[in-house]
């Protein structure tokens, strides 16, 4: 059978990256691609930022690359992980040999909850003085999160996990958040101590390697995995996932990068490490281990994008990449 992948490039450096991706993709398995639009560009044009016809092919798809969108990104991700179903956010943050951190030994992902706490969305304007927002924290989400995060721990041979949350302040949401997660955990045999976020962020800058994998809410996962994302060295190399039961959305961290959009000089690396964690998910083990391997060895031998101090192009980055796959 061959999958069918909806590709949306965005805006922005999307352009540049998510080709450069499909051309590395093209050199280990045949996909068939379903080319679609979304974000500033289409909603300037069309006035929709997410057209009818991407949010079908995203909902058609095996899986999506994606790239990034601009100003209109809450009116695309956020609708398109619904339609995905999807319910974590899978972030890896680790370092590589070639690449200056301001912490060498980083080596963690977080798990994000990815459809509720803060960004359910349930905010009001009560009064001209009053706004108040609603923190959404289910047992059931709780209970998905956690059982994911014990397969992940026991599929990719962690100890366990740590979960991040403030059930001292938050006592009735995260006490919730965390009791669940912990049964969960105890159930299924799997390790799972927890931290206060707060101190959590104080370690993670003077000491990552406390941690492995991170369990947290929604925005403490946003905020952690940014933090995480400085101490490996930027924003180029970071990918996520957003998986649900049946589909994924993979994408770099990384939003559009408007300026340097348009020189070609962008980092595809954090989009091509996306594509091999949708080659994982798609079950295709070996195909995502080379294209790691290929990145890795681009990294550290170059050619290297001017954001880890080189002045390669994006589609010679590219192309070492695809020439180290053959
Ligand atoms: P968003 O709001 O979409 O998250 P942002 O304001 O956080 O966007 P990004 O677009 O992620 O900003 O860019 C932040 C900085 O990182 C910019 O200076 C950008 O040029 C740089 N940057 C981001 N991605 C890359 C990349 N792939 N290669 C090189 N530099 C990048
Ligand atoms: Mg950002």
């Amino acid at each position: 059978m061959t999958e069918r992948i909806a590709v949306i490039p965005g805006d922005g450096i999307g352009h540049e990256v998510v080709p450069a991706t499909l051309r590395v993709l093209d050199a280990v398995v045949e996909f068939e691609y379903d080319h679609v639009e979304a974000g500033d560009a289409v909603a300037e044009r069309t006035g929709e930022p997410l057209p009818a016809e991407t949010l079908e092919a995203v909902t058609n798809a095996d899986a999506t690359l994606f790239g990034a969108t601009g100003e209109t990104s809450a009116d695309v991700i956020l609708p398109l992980r619904d339609a995905v179903d999807s319910f974590v956010n899978i972030r890896p943050a680790r370092t590589y040999p070639g690449v200056d951190a301001v912490q060498p030994e980083t080596d963690l992902v977080i798990l994000r909850e990815n459809t509720e706490g803060v960004y359910a969305g349930m905010e009001d304007r009560l009064t001209e003085d009053v706004s108040t927002l609603t923190r959404l924290v289910t047992q059931s989400a709780s209970r998905r999160l956690a059982e994911f995060a014990c397969d992940y721990a026991d599929s990719n041979g962690h100890d366990g996990f740590t979960i991040a949350h403030k059930n001292n302040v938050m006592r009735v949401t995260d006490g919730l958040f965390v009791d669940t997660i912990r049964e969960v955990a105890s159930e299924r045999g799997v390790d799972a101590d927890d931290a206060y976020m707060d101190a959590m962020a104080t370690h993670l800058a003077m000491d990552p390697t406390q941690y492995d994998v991170i369990v947290c809410p929604n925005l403490a996962g946003d905020v952690l995995s940014d933090l995480a994302a400085g101490l490996v060295g930027g924003l180029g190399l970071l990918p996520s996932a957003n998986v649900g039961s049946e589909r994924g959305i993979f994408e770099p961290v990384h939003g559009c990068a408007p300026d340097i959009a348009g020189e070609g000089v962008a980092n595809p690396a954090a989009t091509i490490f996306s594509a091999a964690m949708l080659l994982d998910f798609l079950d295709y083990d070996d195909e995502a281990a080379a294209v790691r391997t290929a990145v890795e060895t681009t990294l550290a031998e170059g050619p290297r994008t001017p954001d880890l101090g080189g002045n390669a192009t994006t589609d010679e980055v590219a192309d070492a990449v695809v020439d180290r796959l053959s």
